[in-house]
């Protein structure tokens, strides 16, 4: 019996999802796929791990509600801790693979497994089919290729913002085909393999229902988006800025349903600099996607994008201390332990704490840049190394030393101290 092989990764949903779609299309059963191995659940340089139970229970919620939009179009979803080309090898002769498809990544490792995926399918004689689903403009209509990129935001934003087109959202598949046989795939939960994670206190539950329900909160139910321009630098509280950012990380969300919602908002609600800057930022979020592209193995290294020479230095314990907020420059440690007990921050604070580890500290900046990709549970990959990157000046700002004074930052954004009282009282 032939079949199609859905892989989901960094794409779990079941709208806008145009794989998805392409395999429902093919007429056969779709097998729907997530490898906890692609996801590389292991200690990574300097023994600094890629996950925090924040980041896994997000991983966790979003997988459960993956699971029961696929049951609600009759199929199912198979989770497994082997890698994807390991289980297309091991495929049984009676299950004939047709097709696989993905949503394809640029950033090196994951190019890596895509081409051992590919390898895999071509050894059972299947076709693997790449799609492009995680930005908000389709990069086949971008007016360059990844090489001609332009290096700096505002040249890129000006050159696609007036002359590309925003696609449309796919609408969900009505039906997936299934075949009984796909039942003797087991499935493995995280819940059972990581325990401690239900201990965790989640401040954003996973998963597209809930990206649905703060995007109705956020545009309609608080109008809160037509007033975003004026809090988005606010630290305190989960409201001054929209907090999409961890549905958009795993594609609970596509960034194109939020940008054609925000149209909606203009037309029926308000339309004002603030809506227009929710777009502004989802271009950056674009920007770094491709930049991404275009550095390669470059976007990893100590010299960044631009080759420019960094001095920072690997100590450990001086990391240590900043990691777990005890650097005894308050507004720092604030953030950080914001980091340390939910899994986010501010985009103030980010670029507040990355500032002190590189340019007060003078720390090498992949470490800063490895922390974040353990905690934050918005991770991803081509945000957190391009804004790394970018502070440390080796990346794609043009001014060498975006240096963020911590003391007037904190004066100016958290006056009265509430921020830091909050974060810090009792510690
Ligand atoms: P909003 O202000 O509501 O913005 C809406 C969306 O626009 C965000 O959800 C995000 O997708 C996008 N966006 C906003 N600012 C940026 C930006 N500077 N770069 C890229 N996209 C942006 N963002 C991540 O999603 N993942 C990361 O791993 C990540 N690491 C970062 C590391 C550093 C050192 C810095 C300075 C920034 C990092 N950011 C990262 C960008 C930014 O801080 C977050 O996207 C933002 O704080 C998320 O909150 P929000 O969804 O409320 O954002």
């Amino acid at each position: 019996m032939k079949i199609a092989l859905k892989i989901f990764s960094r794409d779990l949903r079941t709208h806008d999802n145009e794989a998805l779609n392409a395999a429902a299309e093919s007429g056969l059963p779709v097998l729907c796929v997530f490898s906890l191995d692609s996801m590389k659940i292991e200690s990574s340089w300097l023994g600094i791990e890629r996950w925090s139970g924040h980041k896994l229970r997000f991983l966790a919620e979003s997988l459960d509600d993956l699971s029961e939009q696929l049951k609600s179009l009759g199929s199912r979803l198979v989770i497994m801790e082997k890698s994807i080309s390991d289980f297309i090898e091991s495929l049984p002769n009676s299950i004939e693979l047709d097709s696989v498809y993905l949503h394809s990544e640029t950033a090196w490792e994951e190019l890596k497994e895509e081409r051992q995926i590919e390898q895999a399918a071509k050894s059972k004689g299947a076709e693997l089919r790449r799609f492009y689903g995680q930005s908000l403009y389709h990069p086949a209509d971008l007016p360059f290729k990844a090489e001609g990129m332009p290096n700096v935001f505002t040249p890129f934003r000006k050159k696609i913002e007036k002359t590309v087109e925003i696609r449309e959202c796919l609408e969900a598949p009505e039906k997936l085909e299934y075949m009984e046989d796909f039942n003797h795939f087991e499935s493995v939960s995280i819940w059972d393999s990581y325990p401690e994670i239900s201990g965790v206190e989640p401040r954003f539950v996973g998963g597209s229902q809930m990206a649905e329900e703060r995007l109705r909160y956020y545009f309609w139910d608080t109008g809160k988006l037509g007033f975003y321009k004026k809090t988005r630098n606010q630290l305190l509280g989960d409201d001054y800025s929209s907090k999409f950012s961890p549905w958009l990380a795993w594609g609970c969300i596509s960034p194109r349903r939020i940008y054609w919602e925000v149209k909606r908002f203009e037309r029926d609600r308000i339309k004002n600099s603030s809506t227009y800057w929710l777009v502004f930022e989802l271009i950056w979020r674009d920007f770094f996607r491709f930049h991404g592209a275009k550095a390669s193995r470059s976007l990893f290294f100590k010299d960044g994008f631009q080759g420019n020479e960094h001095d920072g230095v690997i100590n450990m314990r001086t990391f240590e201390m900043w990691s777990v907020g005890k650097t005894k420059n308050d507004f720092v440690d604030a953030n950080m332990v914001e980091l340390l007990d939910t899994g986010f921050m501010s985009n103030r604070g980010r670029q507040n704490v990355a500032s002190y580890l590189v340019h007060d500290l003078k720390l090498d900046w992949r470490l800063g840049a490895l922390w974040f990709e353990q905690r934050l549970i918005d991770y991803d990959v081509y945000s957190n190394y391009g804004n790394w990157q970018y502070v440390a000046g080796v990346g794609t700002d043009p001014r060498p030393d975006r240096y963020f004074n911590t003391n007037t930052q904190a004066e100016r954004y958290d006056t009265a101290g509430k921020y830091r009282k909050y974060w810090l009282s009792g510690r």
